[in-house]
């Protein structure tokens, strides 16, 4: 193996693996290599991968068998991520050309593993079934440099049959609530001016460490008191876990979104028991209007999967008319599809892959059209939006987000990126809202 200076990462899946990468990438650079946009060009080939949906696994596992039986040089190959925690050292029958892998868990050991990969030249599984370390995230890379992601919990602990992160990523384990926050001031410091809490479910947060006294909204109205910090968000929520206390944080603290993730994934009872989601649709459609009540302008965004086994289709017409009723801001619609290492597993897949498709079809152009007269709703309002970037698709137009998670995009200079400005909207396309600074 050659000397190692420069690495190549491609992250899979969801943005606690983006998060993970840039911890990764942060360590890397502070070792003294430099990171590579071109895998050719690579000494260290990392591969974060997701085992969430059986295409993201499928195309991981390509991807790495490829440059398998194209590997005529001596790059150092690692698998990170999901499917490693989930294959552990099986990944060495499967990749036989791999160099290490290592677990979701483990990540903090990065620098350690690879010494070893290259002191001794053996493969290399370090996957620890449980999270129990401090990692580095104040050192990771971030591209980004208005928005940043901040892991509050890793780990879940709810089990839904469908699901392989409880088997994956291990136990809820919360992070610390000091540490959380010196990462945010630190952030802010750095002229961060949004922060999304990351974790499988934060609605947990704490109830693993009662020592700490901090829930999940005790932490974010410590959060609010940060100076600079102009916007919070978080995902992934699970329902269940959604208190009256956090509705009420959503109303009263000024720095936290008003758009909030309530995924529903099914409008039967039956269905959403044979999930074990723990709420049935009564239940949830309780805690929605309680929400709307407490605060009238809150927004509510849903994952729904179509096509659980045995989901008929008066099982999916509750879900669809769940959907319409409710009229989420956003919606991410998914078809089943089974994971091994899951309960559902042991069920048939017995949805044709066109019936689900046809759900699928279904849902979406019901979103889009509710997230269409959402669009036309908003024409001649003024909306505050951060300022992200320059648009990529229109000359000399800027774009950013609503607190509501809407796209805008309207005229204006670089030098707007990252502050906060009221836009005018005076009209729209199919994804965006288009508008006008206004003084
Ligand atoms: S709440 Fe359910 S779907 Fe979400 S990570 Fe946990 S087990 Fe998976």
């Amino acid at each position: 193996m050659k000397n190692v200076k420069t690495f190549f990462i491609k992250t899979y899946g969801c943005q606690m693996n983006e998060l993970d990468t840039d911890v990764m990438a942060g360590m890397l650079k502070n070792r003294g290599l430099f990171q590579v946009a071109d895998e050719n060009d690579a000494d260290l080939l990392i591969f974060n991968t997701c085992s969430i949906r059986d295409l993201a696994e499928r195309k991981a596992m390509g991807k790495i068998g490829r440059l398998g039986r194209m590997k005529n040089r001596d790059a150092v190959i690692g698998v990170t991520g999901c499917m490693a925690n989930a294959k552990k050292e099986s990944l060495f029958n499967k990749l036989p050309h791999i160099d290490f892998v290592l677990g979701t868990n483990n990540i903090h050991d990065l620098n350690n593993v690879l010494d070893d990969v290259l002191a001794t030249k053996t493969q290399i599984n370090r996957t620890d079934g449980r999270f129990e370390h401090e990692i580095d995230y104040l050192g990771a890379s971030r591209e980004d440099k208005v928005k940043a992601h901040v892991s509050i919990i890793r780990g879940c602990d709810k089990f839904c049959t469908y699901c392989v992160v409880p088997y994956t990523r291990g136990p809820e384990v919360s992070r610390s609530p000091q540490s959380i926050l010196e990462e945010v001031k630190q952030l802010t410091q750095n002229g961060y001016k949004e922060i999304t809490l990351l974790g499988q479910n934060v609605n947990s947060y704490g109830k693993d460490t009662p020592e700490t006294n901090c829930l999940f909204h005790d932490l974010l109205y410590q959060l609010d008191k940060i100076p600079g910090l102009e916007r919070i968000r978080f995902m992934t929520s699970h329902p269940i876990d959604i208190s009256t206390e956090l509705m009420t944080a959503v109303r009263d603290l000024p720095s936290l979104c008003e758009f909030v993730h309530f995924p529903l994934q099914s409008g039967s009872a039956r269905i959403l028991r044979k999930m074990h989601r723990m709420y049935n649709p009564e239940q949830y459609m309780e805690k929605v209007l309680q929400f709307k009540e407490i605060h009238p302008a809150v927004v509510l965004g849903t994952d729904i999967i179509v096509g659980f086994p045995t989901e008929t289709d008066e099982e999916f017409e509750m879900t669809f008319n769940a959907v319409k009723e409710i009229r989420y801001g956003v919606g991410f619609f998914f078809a089943y599809s089974p994971r091994k290492g899951t309960p559902a597993i042991r069920w048939q897949d017995d949805i044709s892959e066109e019936v689900k498709q046809v759900r699928l079809q279904r849902l979406s152009k019901l979103q889009d059209e509710i997230s269409k007269e959402q669009r036309s709703d908003m024409l001649d309002t003024t909306v505050e939006v951060l300022v992200e970037k320059i648009s990529i698709k229109e000359d000399h137009m800027l774009k950013g987000r609503t607190r509501c998670w809407k796209n805008v995009i309207f005229p204006g200079t670089p030098d707007l990126i990252g502050t906060l400005q009221r836009v005018r909207i005076h009209s729209y396309s199919h994804q965006t809202l288009i508008g006008k600074i206004v003084n």
